[in-house]
């Protein structure tokens, strides 16, 4: 017999009964919706995003198209970087269908597996979160062909978005991440779209300083003149169950955006996941980083360190984050980072670092006890 009993809830897609006085409890075979739960429950989500760069950089995705054709050419890439990010202690096994769209394909003049591809990126997913235990999440992103003033550029995000939820709802996801918008409508549009789907959407929202000098996210804004309080707090209102910031800011600076959400009372489950380069004061995103010509494609001097992430997990812990992950040009190592300054125990946790048992930088005692002592260099290291 059935033990377990489901509260009826609307975002699910449940069954529900609004003339009821009361909630009404009813037997049910249905699984919870795991994500959910782990919301509810407070805990510290991880999610490690950043696949577009991090394949770039594996020889597998071209920086200009962007385009993730890797879930057809090379799944087993795919699937090793999934799984070498629940090893470093994510918990959502994120779809690699970022930039997957109708708008993208076109571009590469491969719309014909546009849903190949989909399917072939969600299925990746879904074998590496059930083989590990994780949650897998669907994932739309900003389609690069919205414009805040040209409503027929609305309906073709929208249309973009629809197939591409109803891809991963197929597909077996137990949330959608919308990501990476800079216009707070192409947001609300996304968000609508994954709702009628009934799984938990995340909505999270790039600050942007373009380089038109306008510097919008600095001013707290996205391009179309939203405030980031008020779109995070529509947002939530209109059913998205986290909501926060990714992209384009590093692991320092992005935290004053979150303290004014915060200020801004922004009560509700936030989201951050910066970029893994060192962003700084003069330079807040890492497009301001990069050489005139050269944006993104040198960046690797400006990679932030393990111990970046440290401080960034300390700040969200204490900034009350409840969902944080990485995004553009971070690594396992930052992820494992980030998961262990969140107080959780990662898989490779145990292959953190430990430079007192390094031949040159150890420490005396440690080597004495191998018996390793005589070829050390110990004396070269000094204080
Ligand atoms: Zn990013």
């Amino acid at each position: 017999m059935c033990s377990r009993l489901l509260r009826i809830a609307r975002p699910l897609g449940v069954r529900t009964f609004a003339s009821a006085p009361r909630p009404i409890i009813v037997p049910s075979s249905q699984p919870e919706n795991r994500f959910l739960a782990k919301v509810q429950s407070g805990v510290p989500i991880i999610c490690a995003e950043g696949y577009l760069f991090e394949m770039e950089r594996r020889g597998y995705v071209q920086f200009g198209p962007f385009v993730p054709e890797v879930s057809l050419s090379h799944p087993e890439a795919v699937r090793q970087l999934h799984m070498e990010f629940v090893r470093s202690g994510s918990d959502i096994v994120e779809a690699f269908t970022y930039y997957a769209n109708r708008a993208k394909m076109r571009l590469i003049g491969k719309e014909d597996v546009l849903e190949p591809l989909n399917r072939a990126a969600l299925r990746i997913a879904r074998e590496v979160a059930e083989e590990t235990g994780t949650i897998m999440a669907g994932n739309i992103c900003n389609t690069t062909s919205y414009s805040p003033k040209d409503p027929e550029t609305w309906e073709l995000a929208r249309a973009m978005f629809q197939e591409q939820v109803q891809w991963a709802a197929e597909e077996g996801a137990e949330l959608i991440i919308g990501e990476t918008f800079d216009h707070f409508g192409e947001a609300e549009i996304a968000l609508e779209e994954i709702m009628k789907t009934g799984l938990p959407p995340v909505i999270t929202f790039a600050l942007a300083n373009w380089t038109d000098g306008s510097k919008m996210g600095d001013k707290l804004l996205l391009q179309d003149g939203v405030h980031i309080v008020d779109a995070c707090k529509k947002m939530h209102d209109q059913g998205a169950v986290v909501v926060g910031l990714n992209c384009h800011r590093g692991p320092e600076t992005i935290i004053p955006p979150l303290q004014a959400l915060r200020d801004g009372g922004c009560d509700f489950p936030l989201a951050a996941l910066p970029v893994g380069y060192n962003c700084t004061h003069a330079k807040p995103t890492m497009q301001e980083l990069s050489e005139s010509g050269k944006s993104y494609t040198d960046l690797d001097t400006h990679t932030s360190t393990r111990y970046d992430w440290t401080t960034f997990g300390k700040d969200c812990k204490r900034l009350g984050i409840q969902y944080v992950g990485t995004c553009c040009g971070a690594a396992p190592s930052h992820v494992r980072a980030l998961a262990i300054a969140m107080g959780k125990s990662p898989e490779s946790g145990k292959n953190v670092q430990d430079l007192t048992k390094h031949f040159v930088f150890g420490t005396k005692e440690t080597l004495e006890e191998a018996g390793n002592l005589k070829g050390s260099f110990l004396h070269k290291h000094g204080k």
